[in-house]
């Protein structure tokens, strides 16, 4: 059996000095991806730092942002009133992820933070750069399904997991951290990586870092909007392709467009190409069609995710569909 000291601090700074004094010390919240983790062997802290006693719940609205805290379940997040009524992509995203079971124990800070589902990263026979450094990528040769088309690297070809990371891409969230060195702000496009040759770092949070809480920005995007998941069950299953869709439209012309996809990239894949270039459009299939061709510039599949090239365009069309309220 593997020992672990377990703590449970009630102030924000004692949480922090916890985990940043001890390089094995790791923050828990709802524990669904780290104790599965945990589990099989994958990870190994020798401290869990249980940060549910901390006041990190509260979803407010403040002067330019609603504002959600790290601690605010993923159920309860989708379905808040103000959540529902200035961000409801948000809503969306988070209602298909997962099962109620699980949303009812997942923190928003633990799914930012959530961890690949490349079954290789959970297999520990096999060899994994993510899980340890070196060791090479099982994936690239082997069944890569569920794997990258885009951003992908020789080293790590998975895909980030979250339905909600991909909302609050497209939405231009800012999460909010707390650390040994102070608190700072980081900006949602910059809080994951690539993989690039470091595929064991996941994004660019310090060590001692806790997520205290997500700011979206207020915009004009409450109302023409879409998330589409596509997965082999829908009663719970990760993305093999998603969109999330916002639009501001005046007069059946597009204003403001915003596009982030999930299950392609190892981090939420913005599509700034695409969203320039739908600005000033008519809201029509034909622009999303190009809208959706330019997206995949660059795109690259493996012997076994050839599907996505086709996946991809036309989810990104049907969810612009969808968000613009067009018929079929
Ligand atoms: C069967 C199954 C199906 C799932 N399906 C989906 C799906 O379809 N879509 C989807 O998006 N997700 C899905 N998930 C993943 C689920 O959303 C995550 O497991 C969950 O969001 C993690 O939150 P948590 O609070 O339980 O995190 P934990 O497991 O407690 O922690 C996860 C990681 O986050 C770190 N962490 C937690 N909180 C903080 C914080 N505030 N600051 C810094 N670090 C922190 C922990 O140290 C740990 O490394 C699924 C999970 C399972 C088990
Ligand atoms: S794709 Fe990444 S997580 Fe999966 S086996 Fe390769 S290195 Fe590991």
């Amino acid at each position: 059996m593997i020992q672990f000291e377990y703590v449970k601090p009630s102030t924000q700074k004692a949480a922090v000095n916890a985990v940043a004094k001890n390089a094995n010390a790791q923050f828990i919240a709802g524990g669904t991806n780290l104790v599965d983790l945990m589990k099989r062997g994958v990870t190994a802290p020798q401290k869990l730092v249980d940060i549910n006693g901390l006041p990190l719940k509260e979803i407010k609205k403040t002067p330019g942002h609603l504002y959600i805290g790290a601690l605010a379940l993923n159920s309860v997040v989708a379905g808040n009133n103000l959540v529902l009524q200035h961000q409801p992509l948000l809503a969306q995203a988070l209602a298909s992820g997962a099962s109620p079971q699980l949303r009812n124990m997942a923190t928003v800070g633990g799914n930012i933070m959530q961890r690949t589902r490349c079954s290789y990263f959970y297999d520990t026979v096999l060899p994994c750069n993510k899980r340890e450094p070196g060791t090479g990528c099982s994936a690239i040769e082997g069944y890569n399904r569920m794997h990258a088309i885009f951003g992908s690297s020789l080293s790590c070809i998975a895909v980030h997991p979250s339905d909600m990371c991909v909302a609050l891409a497209t939405l231009e969230a800012v999460v909010m951290v707390s650390g040994p060195g102070g608190d700072r702000r980081i900006p949602f496009a910059d809080f994951h990586r690539l993989p690039g040759e470091t595929p064991h770092i996941d994004n660019n949070l310090q060590k001692g870092e806790l997520i205290v809480a997500i700011e979206i920005p207020d915009n004009n995007l409450a109302k023409n909007i879409h998330y589409l998941k596509v997965r082999d069950r829908a009663s719970y299953a990760f993305a093999l392709v998603s969109v999330a869709a916002a639009l501001q439209i005046n007069n059946g012309t597009i204003e403001k467009a915003r596009l982030a996809m999930g299950g392609v990239a190892h981090k939420p894949w913005r599509l700034f190409e695409a969203e320039k270039m739908l600005v000033g459009k008519e809201a029509t299939m034909e622009h999303f069609k190009a809208a959706a061709t330019l997206a995949m510039t660059g795109a690259k599949a493996f012997e076994h995710n050839t599907f996505k090239l086709k996946m991809a365009p036309n989810s990104i069309m049907e969810a612009l569909r969808v968000a613009a309220g067009l018929e079929v």
